[in-house]
């Protein structure tokens, strides 16, 4: 919670405003069973009509400075507490975005959106009670034992009595409620995972008739938040019957008592009226207090895991002066790279050496989990390297400004990704200033012009969020699309062609063959019709590099490359 506290720094001003606002509303309140008591005492005992007008008068008006008070401090006290919410979470999504995909990795996205929203949320609740109540609690307490004290020492020693039970009984509770609301937040990250796996696999789920285990899988987690949630709230429950009974005996005592002072003529009735009142906003006031115990631990927990995010230093940075231009142009190169996953056993990635040059089609092919997607993904730099190196037109891309590399590069993910918004839209994602014109040559290379072109709004049609209403292919296509508008000179395909059938297949490559004289062209292909007529040919084998060559002398010297050819081709197109 400590480490937050800068943020708030902006609204000190209004934050020493509440307090001032809470410090006048509690005196005020506090007047107000003193104006009663003489009322009760000079007023009604002595049929003092004037006297009962003028008093209270002036306890109206007390009153209403309360009131006024209090409105204005709940009102700045929402403004400081929903800033500061505000503030944090864009420090976080601030602090997301600099992540590089390890940090992705190891806090997970149903983590991330609950810390950034409910996490966030439970702070600024936090502060919002402690500002509009929890501060208000001790002035209370203090003006209150001060008040009664002043009214009739003997008779507050009953408050000494009661204050220390009410306290013990408020230690029970907190004692209780305090390791359960401190794991409400994890129990809340677990209902949101499997929601979010629920949403997202909706198709998988539904085809798969996997709804009952969903369901399940759901229950138990809900079931598990609502269980603890509710043991939370039955505790806190306890609060309040504890409250009334101390405050009630505490009252029985004082009438009872006072009664006999009232009797033998050592106190007045309005005195024994008054010193409820203060009992009952004195205890008042340390129920208030006890709800920071209860508070605190969530939004310290919330805090913390704030602190996770915000503290986590993103593996991959910038160097002091990194590089943004280059004389060379095109070229990629491995040398001797091995990767290893963050919390991998095996490195994925084992001694790869290669180099393409412009105008170059290099191709990577292997079966599925050898290697081909994370090899791609180092050249972004999306993660460092173990050991070796990868240069990006001759330099190390750990040398780079991020953006400066990323720029020379359009990439195409294995699983195309697009936004809610439209066609054309999505295309300029590439090139944010890309005239229409551009983004027309570019879908027509993709060969999604002739697609686009039937839809009834064209470019402005819309692609809905999780881009469902296009086909595999047409995503494919789109998010390929997307890659040439931004004519980078180094293009990178990862299992790109998939979906589309062996004609679009063809047809694409060919047309894209015009585009890249100068330009390095990395594809990944699971067929091998869309990688033989490549420069050159990268075997993958469970992360070894086991073949480099073209078509026919990796068909003459590696084994794993003639098995996928064979599975894939017969013999008479071997040839
Ligand atoms: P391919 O693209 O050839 O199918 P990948 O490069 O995706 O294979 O995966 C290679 C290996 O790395 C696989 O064994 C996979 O389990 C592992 N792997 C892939 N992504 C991650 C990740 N984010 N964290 C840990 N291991 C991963
Ligand atoms: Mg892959």
């Amino acid at each position: 919670m400590k480490k937050m506290l800068p943020h708030l720094k902006p609204y000190l001003l209004q934050i020493l405003a509440v307090v001032v606002l809470v410090f006048v509303s509690v005196i005020a309140d506090l007047s107000l069973p003193n104006f009663l008591s003489n009322i009760i005492n000079y007023g009604v005992a002595e049929g003092n009509t004037g006297y009962i007008l003028s008093t209270g008068g002036l306890m109206l008006f007390f009153a209403l400075i309360s009131i006024v008070a209090t409105i204005i401090s709940g009102f700045l006290s929402a403004k400081v507490s929903m800033g500061f919410g505000k503030k944090l979470r864009s420090v976080v999504f601030n602090q997301v975005e600099k992540f590089s995909l390890s940090e992705f990795d190891q806090f997970g996205t149903a983590s991330l959106i609950t810390r950034t929203t409910n996490d966030i949320t439970q702070i600024q609740q936090f502060v919002m009670i402690f500002l509009r109540i929890i501060l208000m609690a001790p002035i209370i307490a203090i003006g209150g034992i001060l008040m009664a004290y002043r009214k009739s020492p003997q008779m507050s020693n009953i408050i000494f009595v009661s204050i220390p039970i009410l306290i013990i009984l408020i230690m029970i509770i907190a004692k209780l409620a305090m390791p359960l609301s401190k794991s409400m937040q994890k129990k809340l990250d677990r209902v949101n995972l499997v929601m979010r796996e629920k949403l997202t696999g909706i198709r998988v789920i539904r085809a798969f008739n996997t709804e009952d285990h969903e369901k399940e899988r759901f229950e138990q987690a809900n079931r598990d938040l609502t269980t603890t949630a509710m043991k939370m709230q039955r505790t806190m429950a306890l609060l309040m019957p504890a409250l009334m009974v101390t405050l009630n005996l505490t009252t029985v005592a004082l009438v009872w008592l006072g009664a006999v002072q009232v009797n033998i003529g050592s106190m007045m009735v309005g005195d024994i009226i008054a010193l409820v009142q203060y009992v009952m906003q004195i205890m008042m006031s340390f129920t208030m207090m006890s709800m920071i115990f209860i508070m605190y631990p969530r939004a310290a927990a919330s805090a913390e895991r704030i602190n996770q995010v915000t503290d986590t230093v993103p593996t991959i940075q910038n160097k002091a002066n990194a590089i943004c231009g280059t004389t060379l142009k095109g070229q990629v190169e491995f040398r001797n790279v091995t990767f290893t996953y963050p919390h991998a056993e095996q490195p994925a990635l084992h001694d790869i050496s290669f180099a393409t040059h412009p105008g170059e089609t290099t191709a990577i092919i292997g079966s599925t989990g050898s290697g081909k997607s994370t090899l791609i993904n180092l050249i972004p730099r999306f993660y460092d390297v173990d050991s070796g190196s990868i240069l990006v037109d001759g330099i190390d891309v750990r040398e780079y400004d991020q953006q400066a590399l990323r720029a020379k590069i359009g990439y195409v993910p294995q699983k195309a990704t697009l936004f809610k918004g439209t066609i054309g839209g999505n295309i300029r994602y590439g090139k944010n200033d890309a005239t229409d014109e551009e983004i027309e040559y570019a879908s027509k290379i993709a060969q999604s012009n002739d697609f686009i072109m039937e839809k009834e709004h064209r470019y402005d049609s819309d692609i809905s969020q999780g881009a469902t209403n296009v086909s595999g292919g047409q995503k494919q296509r789109l998010s390929i699309a997307r890659a040439i508008v931004r004519r980078p000179e180094i293009y990178i395909f990862d299992d790109s062609f998939s979906a589309l059938d062996f004609k679009t297949d063809s047809q694409l490559r060919a047309a894209l063959k015009n585009e890249t004289k100068n330009a390095a062209v990395i594809i990944v292909a699971q067929r091998v019709s869309t990688i033989m007529d490549a420069d050159q040919i990268i075997v993958l084998d469970s992360g070894e590099m086991v073949g480099i060559g073209t078509h026919h002398e990796l068909l003459e010297n590696c084994d794993v490359y003639k098995e996928i050819v064979s599975s894939q081709l017969s013999s008479e197109e071997m040839q």
